[in-house]
């Protein structure tokens, strides 16, 4: 089957290792048809936090990947060229001005901050709700997910339900917190990735959880299978337990990206 790792990151974002040559390596080992960088992508106002590109880093960033397609030449293995870039209210014309930077074959929207600024995906949150409450967090979270898809300007939602790291989340039936965001994805024709990174998080579980992907495919979403590795051994990890998971919510095919083209593939 056609695989591909799209959502990967590289030391410039302060806490990811490996060079453009081992990620590649890993990349040929682990059976990968492509191999996506989208590292953590600077913010308007500097300093914002300590684990993101700064804007200065990014001729150093298109060198890697152009080391990335050096260290690929003549093995087949397709290299993409992307970024995660980070949703927070009123963020639409930085993306645009990141979005005129390069050739991008895709971009990630991600969020890791809330409305309040309250950045939970941060280690010294870890099992703390903000000052606002767990369901307001939710509240907040979902509602600005919507809001990132609505804007149109990502091709792939990055770790859809990132506000369960921790593993806490409102009693009940959560769907009603899913329906606006994954309506809103699949109005915007962008892909959803089931990120193997939250098997090895507090909440021991992939992004999204099976429910949110069961919604995404009766929704018409497509889907992509993406490690977020930190680290040339993360790339493609755990892939074979996400085709499952896919193959489970109903997928038969997943997505990738050429220029922010849609190709997809079956999963067999
Ligand atoms: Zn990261
Ligand atoms: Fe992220
Ligand atoms: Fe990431
Ligand atoms: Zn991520």
């Amino acid at each position: 089957m056609y695989r591909t790792d799209y959502h990967t990151h590289t030391p410039l974002c302060l806490h990811a290792e490996g060079s453009p040559e081992a990620f590649v390596e890993r990349a040929l080992q682990q059976g990968l048809r492509e191999y996506g960088i989208s590292d953590h992508a600077p913010m308007p106002d500097e300093p914002f936090d300590n684990w993101r590109m700064k804007q200065a880093d990014m001729p150093a960033y298109i060198e890697w990947i152009e080391r990335a397609k050096t260290a690929a030449d003549g093995t087949g293995l397709i290299i993409r060229a992307g970024l995660e870039c980070d949703w927070v209210p009123g963020i639409e014309p930085w993306i645009a001005h990141l979005d005129s930077l390069y050739d991008w074959d895709y971009l990630i929207g991600s969020i890791h901050y809330l409305g309040n600024g309250w950045d939970f995906d941060a280690p010294e949150r870890a099992n703390q709700s903000s000052p606002d409450g767990l369901h307001a967090d939710w509240d907040h979270y979902w509602r600005g997910y919507a809001a990132m898809a609505s804007s149109g300007l990502f091709q792939i939602m990055g770790h859809c339900d990132l506000i369960r790291k921790w593993g806490d989340r409102p009693e009940g039936d959560l769907s009603p917190y899913y329906e606006a965001p994954l309506q809103a994805i699949a109005k915007a024709g962008a892909v959803l990735e089931i990120n193997t990174a939250g098997w090895h998080k507090p909440c021991k579980e992939q992004y999204p959880a099976m429910p949110v992907l069961r919604m995404a495919r009766e929704a018409g979403i497509p889907l992509a299978i993406n490690s977020d590795a930190h680290a040339p051994e993360e790339l493609g990890r755990d892939f074979d337990r996400a085709i499952l998971l896919a193959r489970e919510a109903g997928y038969a095919e997943l997505a990738s990206f050429d220029k922010k083209r849609i190709i997809l593939h079956p999963i067999d």
